[in-house]
This record gives structure tokens, sequence and C-alpha cells, in this order.
């Protein structure tokens, strides 16, 4: 049987819409008929129409009450995430499994320069030659970046922090030739990740705790952007009147006291009143908690209880059916997810909200999808 070529699998000029968009979501996972529609918002109709397509054409199998699977595909879809000091790497073929992607994490960052293109680029050739296949063989590629993304023109969304860098996708195109990167929000690509594998629930917000905070709502199946693609920001909710300035303009942001810098610097100044040793790594900070120590836990605790306040004002208004944390931070607030917990109990408005953590470079992940499935849903 030949194998299918990815890109032209995604060849908008030889399919029909709603067969791209079976084999899109194909791609990300395989599913019932029942299932796809559900991922795609097609009606099951449009849905089995496509899937006879794709069954005839020799892409696609399952029988009527089964699964439909993607046959072996060639071409390397690839995810990337890029933070302030990491950055991950994350790629499969097509019809793998999600859990089969190969991912490379790296110690570098937007900080360090241009300096992590070259190591991302690296990793990317190795991941892909793992696969057995080579550099002209990427066929998709996302990107997640820790900034608000504006969908008009996929620049950075003001305010912008210091190192939002506007065209990182086009420096990403120019270095891997060819092929087209889709670029969006860290957070908006995790809850994209979450939805798809783990957790289909009909509004979920997925908060990315990291040297920034950013949130990412999926409402059904869309991703909801908001006019200048900053729709599920928390991280600038107001959680303490009158409290520290932020660098976006108003007082007293999420973001002020939960971000990786603001829970490692209160530690540092409770550390070293005490004469001891601060953590070096929010890493560090969370297997001093996870060992029991009361400092590390109660930072932990403060800043769970600062981030319920602000997921409680959100949804007020959004009625979120579930919130998945993620980044750096999350496996630390998964040891206080008790207090998150009984805080949201503690409201009417929240006390249906069901708390996940995300698994382990859901960003990246979600960036690998962005590239399958393209800017536009
Ligand atoms: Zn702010």
């Amino acid at each position: 049987m030949p194998v299918h070529e990815t890109r032209d699998l995604l060849d908008p000029e030889t399919k029909s819409d709603s067969v791209l968009q079976v084999i899109r979501a194909l791609m990300c996972r395989s599913g019932l008929r029942t299932e796809l529609a559900r991922r795609t918002g097609l009606s099951i109709a449009s849905v089995s129409t496509a899937v006879k397509t794709l069954l005839r054409d020799g892409v696609a199998q399952g029988g009527k009450k089964e699964p439909v699977v993607l046959l072996p595909a060639a071409g390397v879809a690839v995810g990337i995430q890029i933070g302030t000091r990491r950055a991950t790497v994350s790629a499969r073929l097509p019809h793998w499994r999600s859990d089969q992607a190969r991912v490379s994490r790296l110690d570098l960052g937007l900080r360090d320069g241009a300096g992590w293109l070259d190591a991302a680029a690296d990793a990317v050739a190795d991941l892909v030659g793992s696969i057995g296949r080579g550099p002209g063989d990427i066929a998709t590629m996302g990107l997640a970046v820790p900034w608000a993304v504006d969908p008009r023109d996929l620049s950075p969304s003001p305010p912008a922090p210091w190192f939002a860098a506007p065209d990182l996708h086009r420096h990403l195109e120019a270095r891997f030739g060819q092929v087209k990167v889709a670029v969006d929000t860290d957070a908006r690509l995790g809850a994209l990740h979450e939805q798809t594998y783990h957790h289909p629930y009909e509004t979920l917000l997925y908060v990315e705790a990291a040297e920034h905070v950013l949130g990412g709502l999926v409402v059904g199946p869309r991703m909801l952007r908001g006019a200048l693609g900053r729709a599920g920001g928390v991280g600038h909710h107001p959680v303490e009147p009158g409290g520290l300035d932020c660098w976006c303009g108003e007082r007293g942001c999420l973001e002020r006291y939960i971000s990786v810098p603001a829970v490692l610097e209160g530690m540092y100044v409770s550390a070293r009143g005490r004469g001891e040793e601060p953590p070096a790594s929010i890493g560090d900070l969370v297997d001093r908690a996870g060992g029991g120590d009361p400092d590390c836990l109660w930072a932990l605790t403060v800043a769970a209880k600062r981030l319920v306040r602000a997921l409680r004002a959100s949804s007020t208004t959004l009625e979120t059916q579930a919130v998945v944390i993620g980044g750096p931070l999350a496996p630390g607030l998964r040891l206080v997810a008790g207090t998150c917990e009984d805080e949201l109990r503690r409201s009417t408005w929240t006390r249906h909200l069901t708390v996940r953590f995300a698994e382990r470079d859901a960003a990246a992940h979600g960036a690998l999808i962005l590239g399958l499935i393209g800017h536009l849903r």
C-alpha cells in the first residue's frame, strides 16, 4: 500500500473542507465517527461522508462501529514550546499516538538571546533523525510562545512582555525552509492538548504557571481567542487590591505573586531572614516541599490561594467546567491541590469546577497539534 505524504494529505487545493478537517482530526487522534464530529464541530453525516472518501482513497481504515485510524503517512509533525528559560521540542509521525511523540527538553530560552534557536534546530534534527527521517521530511510545525498572540497578524498582543519577539515563527520558517510555522500562546496550546487527549470538557481553562502566567480557553471544539488573542488570560486578574505594580500597568495582578520568579523571590526573602539557604530553582522548591519543608509548602499554599482567587473571578463570568494547571509551578501546586479544592468549594460559583494538572510538556504537544490543524479552525 502506498504511504501518503502528509503535505499532500493537508493540501487544501485537492480536498473538500470537511475531508481536510477529518484528516486533521485523525492526525491528532483516531476516534469513532461521533467523536470526530464532536472534535471537528461537523455533523455526523458530514464526518461519515468524509470518512467514506478516506477509506476509498486508502488514507484511513475502520469499520462502521470501530474507531477510524489514519494509515501510515510520511512527513514529521513538530511542536516547539519556547519559554524565557527553557524550550521543549516534540516530534512524531501523523499516524502515531500522542504518547509516542519524541521529546527533547532544553535549558535555554528567550532570555539567552538567539542561542536557543540553534539548540532547538539541533534538537529537531536529532528527533526527526531518531524517527528515521531527514530534515526535508518535516511536514508541519507549531510554535507555543509565552505571550498573547494577535489572531489578525500573529504579532504579540499589547501589552507585550519585554522578551516578546514578533517574528519568531518567521525566523523558524526561514530556518527550516518550506515549512509554514503556526504560532499561538502556550496556555492556549496546552488547553488544546488537554481538550484533545485528556479532558473533553464543555469549557476548559488552562493556566500556564511559569515565568509568566497565561490562560487559554477552549469552548467545545474551538479555541477561544478573543479580539486581540488575550481571551482566558488569568495572569492579569487583580488578586490583591492596591497590590504590587505590574509591568502591564495594573496593580495586584496574579502574575506578580505566583509566577516562578515571584514565588522564588518570596522564598528568598523569608529564607535569608532565617539565615537559611533559599531554593535555587522552582524544581528545588518543589522537591523541598515534597519532602515536607513547611516554608516551601506555605509558599505554594499562598500561591494556590491567590490562583483560586483569580479562578473564582473568571469563573463567575465564564462558568468554566474545568481548570487544568500546567507549567513548572504545576507540580508544586499539585502538592497543595487540597487547598485549591477547599478554596474553590467555598464559592457557589466554583463549587462545580474540576481542577486537574497537565501532562508534562502539554504546550509543546499542543504546538504539534496546532501545526497539524493550521492557524484557522
Ligand atoms: Zn498585570
